[in-house]
């Protein structure tokens, strides 16, 4: 069994060919600058690099040069489209009508289109993925994987803002969360780590990346999550500002006469740590830089590491007993540097953290044989995780 994942962004579009059997990846390639001049398809297979420049003024563009790449002679992957049994892509909003992950019909597609609204950069780009799919190779299922559905257990209490209550009658304005596939791939794993029962586990799952977010997982679902009714809510990251008394924007609306689209634009774009440091939105070069002395650099990581234990300090309360705390993502699963900021220094509190075990870059337990609560890192794999709902859905 052949499943192919897409991940289309606004101007890119990732994919990976996985055989399912014993669940390895044949190949994964990326395509970027879709729709601008100077469109570049990279595909990998087995360390050998094979490139297409062409123009791609669109995503079926892309996906037609995808596909021709996947049947290449010498540098594909397959002789024949029918050896791909099914495709699964990554969608980043599905409302509150779609709660798991699903086999794509119009309705589906209405609900993507719906949920725009909320996600404009990214839903428009999935869409065009998704209907690109089913026009050069129809009749394959296509399901979609979405990153609010893992969060969809929430409680009301987590999920709702203290704002009139029509708000989220008229509009559905609430938290939705994201990142949800990876944070169910890291409770799954971890459950199978701590060798036990899936809805007997509380864990709390911390993504750090250039985008990032925690979750509190309560009994193997999600109770509470850090992003919000977009991946605008919550930490500060590479280049998102994270929570912010409302009024903030109000006033340099007002002050700077900024419409809506620029603040947005603003907001998502340029803060977090490249809007602080004024230099990237990299943890690695802030780390280098604040190294080197730069003072905004350290500030924009230390904000972090605040932002981050306000989280993880409100999770530890919420769960009340806590199996394990998880780190993924480019800087979770990296900076071993960063998880001893975070997680340092709390025996207090039953967290013991091993200096030596921290080392690792790899999936490994890092804490103390004697802390009350484990630590964790366990590196995500959000591709593998929407092959096998795909694969659940189609077999
Ligand atoms: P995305 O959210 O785009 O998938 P990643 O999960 O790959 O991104 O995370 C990218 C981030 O991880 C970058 O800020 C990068 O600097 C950071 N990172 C990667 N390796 C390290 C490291 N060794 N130390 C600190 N940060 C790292």
């Amino acid at each position: 069994m052949k499943i192919l994942v897409i991940n289309c962004g606004s101007s890119s579009l990732k994919y990976q060919l996985f055989d399912m059997t014993n669940e390895t990846v044949l190949g994964k390639g990326l395509v970027e600058r879709i729709g601008i001049e100077g469109s570049l398809l990279t595909q990998n297979v087995n360390g050998e690099k094979y490139t297409v420049e062409a123009e791609m003024k669109d995503h079926k563009a892309a996906m037609k040069h995808v596909f021709d790449a996947l049947l290449h002679p010498e540098k594909g992957l397959i002789s024949s489209l029918d050896e791909i049994n099914a495709i699964g892509h990554r969608v980043l909003h599905g409302g509150e009508e779609l709660t798991d992950s699903i086999i794509i019909d119009e309705h589906v597609k209405d609900v993507i289109k719906e949920y725009i609204k909320f996600g404009p950069l990214h839903n428009p780009a999935n869409l065009m993925g998704i209907e690109a799919c089913e026009a050069l190779v129809p009749g394959k299922p296509n399901v979609a994987v979405f990153d609010t559905s893992f969060h969809q257990t929430m409680p009301a209490s987590s999920y709702m803002y203290g704002l009139p209550y029509e708000y989220y009658e008229k509009y559905r304005i609430r938290k939705f969360g994201f990142h949800g596939t990876s944070h169910k791939y890291i409770t799954r794993r971890t459950a199978e780590l701590l060798n036990k029962p899936l809805d007997e586990i509380n864990i709390i799952t911390v993504h750090l990346g250039n985008g990032s977010s925690l979750a509190a997982v309560k009994n193997g679902k999600c109770y509470d999550t850090s992003m919000g009714l977009t991946p605008l809510e919550g930490l500060v990251m590479g280049t998102r500002c994270g929570d912010l008394d409302p009024t903030v924007l109000t006033f340099i609306m007002e002050e700077e006469g900024m419409k809506p689209h620029d603040l947005n634009q603003m907001l998502n774009k340029k803060s977090g740590f490249l809007g602080i440091s004024g230099l990237s939105s990299d943890a690695r070069d802030l780390e280098n830089a604040a190294d080197e002395g730069n003072q905004r650099a350290k500030l924009a990581l230390d904000m972090f590491v605040n932002r981050t234990k306000r989280y993880l300090g409100g999770y530890l309360l919420e769960l009340k007993k806590v199996d394990a705390i998880c780190f993924a993502g480019g800087i979770g699963e990296n900076s071993a540097e960063m998880r001893e900021r975070l997680v340092g220094g709390l025996e207090f509190f039953g967290i013991k953290l091993d200096a030596e075990k921290n080392k690792t870059r790899s999936e490994a337990k890092i804490s103390a044989d004697d802390s009350k609560v484990q630590i964790w890192v366990v590196p995500t794999n959000e591709e593998l995780m929407i092959a096998r709902d795909t694969l659940d859905l189609v077999k």
